[in-house]
């Protein structure tokens, strides 16, 4: 028979709280971490365990010493194949190494904030700084973040002892819910500031200038670290995200780091080749136009696109031209045209051209 009593080394009327004193002690002592590769601090280790577990719960422990065995006991807690000590010991060192730790409510690092910021398209292409506002949370400046009217301090809390949390026996575990008096915080605030009404925090308004890298685009998401809202119980603050949105250009179209635009031609340009002032995002910049050129002919331009974020590559500005039609003449360029399209051949309104004398062809 197994003497679980002189296993922990205690006596046999002793109290939970010796029983639990004399387990943490040999536990760590014993733990195959401090010894490894020690057969014989494993086997203890595990006679131990064996040992607490068994003597831990009251049901089990009058089962124990009513029999001196477990066998048989079917309490709950499930006691028996499939119950393992791990979660006693995980629990009782919870308790034992993070003992310091969990006292008190852990540091939470603040929210992150979101900034949508609208630019044009030249901005994104070179970059620009904007002064933006957010609202953000931070530590009242009047309670410096206590709660507490100045000159008045938090008490701690009652009904977890300034802990946070409550611990209670369920069944064979012991179980840890955050306390619902002072809501984890360990501390109840019996003056609150008049400031912050006792939340610690206030909204302001912070203004703050945003650089803008050159090549930015939509959805591009600047991250400004530390200004979101502050941390709760010296946690770090979150950081702003600022999500940038391009606006539609009335002459561009941008395709990642080109960009594409439309200009017109006269048709004597197209026919004889020329020059023509085209829109860049840098001003005009004057373009050749070959002899022969037609509706829909691509130009590209060199380095007149957007740069490549973080490097010295730009891209392209594509040009495509289209011939434009006059809608007004004057008589003498009408009677002009007329007389071209009549050398072409061509028929024309009010003359006897290709199409009528077709006709006259077939009704004869
Ligand atoms: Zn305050
Ligand atoms: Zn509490």
């Amino acid at each position: 028979m197994k003497d679980y009593y002189a296993t922990l080394g205690v006596d046999r009327n002793a109290s939970q709280e010796e029983i639990k004193k004399a387990f943490r002690q040999l536990a760590l002592k014993y733990h195959p971490d401090r010894n490894q590769g020690d057969k014989e601090a494993e086997e203890k280790f595990k006679e131990i365990n064996e040992a607490y577990s068994c003597l831990s719960d009251p049901d089990k422990r009058n089962h124990y010493d009513r029999f001196g065995t477990v066998d048989g006991f079917n309490g709950q807690g499930g006691f028996g194949a499939g119950t393992t000590f791990t979660t006693i010991f995980e629990d009782i060192f919870e308790d034992f190494f993070g003992g310091f730790s969990s006292r008190g409510p852990k540091p939470t690092r603040g929210a992150d904030l979101r900034y949508d910021l609208t630019i044009t398209l030249e901005e994104a292409a070179f970059g620009t700084e904007k002064r933006i506002t957010i609202p953000r949370w931070q530590d009242c400046t009047e309670c410096h973040g206590t709660g507490s009217e100045p000159g008045t301090s938090p008490v701690k809390c009652p009904q977890c002892k300034g802990t946070g949390n409550i611990r209670f026996q369920q069944g064979f575990f012991s179980v840890s819910k955050t306390c619902s008096k002072c809501y984890g915080s360990g501390t109840i605030i019996t003056n609150p500031c008049k400031q912050c009404n006792g939340s610690k925090k206030v909204r302001v308004y912070k203004e703050l200038n945003v650089k803008v890298p050159a090549g930015v685009d939509n959805n591009s998401r600047l991250k400004i670290t530390g200004v979101g809202d502050s941390g709760d119980y010296g946690g770090p603050p979150g950081d702003l995200y600022v999500i940038i949105y391009v606006k539609e250009h009335d002459k561009f179209k941008r395709q990642g780091i080109d960009v594409y635009c439309e200009v017109p031609i006269s048709f004597p340009k197209a026919v004889f080749g020329g020059e023509i002032n085209i829109p860049t995002l840098n001003g005009e910049h004057t373009l050749k136009i070959p002899a022969g050129t037609s509706s829909g002919a691509t130009f590209k331009l060199k380095g007149k696109g957007i740069p490549k974020i973080g490097t010295f590559q730009r891209g392209d500005q594509i040009v495509s031209v289209y011939i434009e039609v006059p809608k007004k003449l004057t008589q003498r360029q009408k009677e002009l045209l007329q007389e071209f399209a009549k050398i072409s051949g061509e028929e024309i309104p009010g003359g006897k051209g290709f199409t009528s004398k077709i006709k006259d062809l077939f009704s004869s």
